[in-house]
């Protein structure tokens, strides 16, 4: 007989009141309509790892949807049903829980999505990633606590591995490759002996999926604290060659991440102008390309490989602030970082810091209608002051709103 193992102590312990709360409530009511309901998944792993998440996921033996409308009236919560997948998510106060319908899948064919039927909790563990992700706790009344674990978890996760749960795991969905790695880094575990020969068996597979699946992916590497230990170690298995040949994850790579952590930016555009810093523009379409990047991401690489055409420009000490502006302004700010970043030389770093700290917010005071009361008619001409008096506020020259009004006046009068 296996060992009984009751997680209701460390549900109590690591998980907020109101939470552990809620869940007993969902297992009552659950039991009431005669269905039987789980937390599954990352929630499940990290309550034994004592590390924090609060992203539950239930799944029900039944139908999930009942329970997450019945759940909705008791406590207050809003509802929002998928009838086609079976699932709901219910949200209240801050906290959000899915609940799942237990299905068990096929796949009829590598890398597309899987043949769905409802199922039981047993095959709905089945279908998932890794045995440390198969896990599950029961929690209707009488059950409540008593840890399920097929296909030993547990057991994975003391000896900190990460381990497919069948040996075509891969092929039918090679995305778990990328979460392996992510796992495996995240957690500082290994991928099993015999896991990681069908990982790199594997490999091709990734051919099979979506680029919009593998851009996924890449984004919750990015999400993670360390992505830089994920995306090394996929250039080591030859993982990372998959989104380019070109891509490195070596040290450069690995310091660049970490002083992009220290910015205020976004990190993910950030992330990704500096992977694909190194590349051609030519390698740099190919990229965005392959992976589908949104209009403003593929732009952001976009404009940081153009700037890093101009860092030429931006290396000469002796630079006038109106040029240096006109040399950075337009480009988005995640550019402007990454060649801040991706740069070694401290002038043009210097440049482009003047750039974003000072230079991009300043603006001459007089305006146009300023300068039609000053006798300069609209159209071609007046833009042309305007640009003259930006570049000179820009380069010390004039100070104050009067002085941009003399400088207008003696340019009038030299017909300038
Ligand atoms: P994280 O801690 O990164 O949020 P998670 O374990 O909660 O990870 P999710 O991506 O939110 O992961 O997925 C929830 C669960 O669904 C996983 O724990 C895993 O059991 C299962 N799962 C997700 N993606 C896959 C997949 N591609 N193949 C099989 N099972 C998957």
């Amino acid at each position: 007989m296996p060992e009984v193992i009751n997680l209701a102590d460390k549900v109590e312990k690591q998980l907020p009141a109101e939470l552990v709360g809620f869940l007993r409530t969902a297992g009552e009511v659950a039991a009431g309509q005669g269905q039987s309901l789980y937390l599954v998944g990352g929630v499940v792993r990290d309550l034994l790892l004592r590390r924090v998440n609060l992203d539950l996921d239930l799944v029900v033996e039944g139908d999930a949807i009942k329970l997450a409308l019945q759940l909705a009236e008791i406590t207050g919560g809003k509802v929002i049903t998928h009838s086609r997948f079976g699932t709901a998510k219910l949200r209240w106060q801050g906290w959000s829980v899915d609940l799942a319908t237990a299905r068990s899948e096929s796949y009829t064919k590598p890398g597309t999505l899987p043949t769905v039927k409802p199922g039981s909790i047993d095959t709905d563990l089945f279908r998932r990633d890794f045995t440390i992700n198969a896990m599950a706790v029961e929690l209707i009344p009488g059950g409540y606590g008593r840890l399920l674990d097929p296909h030993r978890g547990k057991a994975d996760l003391e000896h900190q591995l990460i381990r497919v749960l069948h040996e075509k795991s891969f092929i039918d969905d090679a995305t778990r490759i990328w979460r392996g790695l992510r796992y495996e880094q995240r957690l500082d575990f290994q991928l099993e002996t015999d896991t990681l020969k069908l990982l790199k068996r594997d490999i091709p597979m990734l051919e099979t999926i979506s680029g919009d699946r593998i851009r996924h992916e890449l984004e919750r590497i990015f999400q993670e604290e360390y992505p830089e230990k994920v995306l090394s170690r996929a250039e080591k298995l030859g993982v990372l060659s998959t989104l380019h040949p070109s891509l490195k994850g070596d040290s450069w790579l690995s310091e660049k991440f970490r002083q992009a952590r220290s910015s205020s930016l976004p990190l993910s555009g950030l992330y990704l102008a500096l992977l694909a810093y190194r590349l051609t523009d030519e390698e740099n379409e190919q990229l965005i390309s392959h992976l589908k990047l949104s209009k403003s991401l593929g732009q952001t690489l976009r404009d940081t490989n153009h700037l890093k055409g101009e860092l030429g420009w931006l290396a000469d000490p002796a630079l006038a602030p109106s040029r240096v502006y006109r040399l950075l302004h337009g480009y988005s700010q995640s550019a402007l970082i990454a060649n801040l970043l991706a740069s070694d030389s401290p002038v043009v770093q210097g440049h482009i810091r003047l750039f974003r700290d000072k230079l991009r917010y300043v603006k001459p005071s007089l305006t146009g209608n300023d300068l039609i009361k000053m006798g300069v008619p609209p159209g071609p001409r007046m833009k042309e002051i305007l640009q003259q008096l930006h570049g000179a506020r820009l380069d010390g020259k004039v100070k104050s709103k009067k002085e941009e009004e003399e400088l207008v006046r003696r340019w009038a009068a030299r017909g300038k």
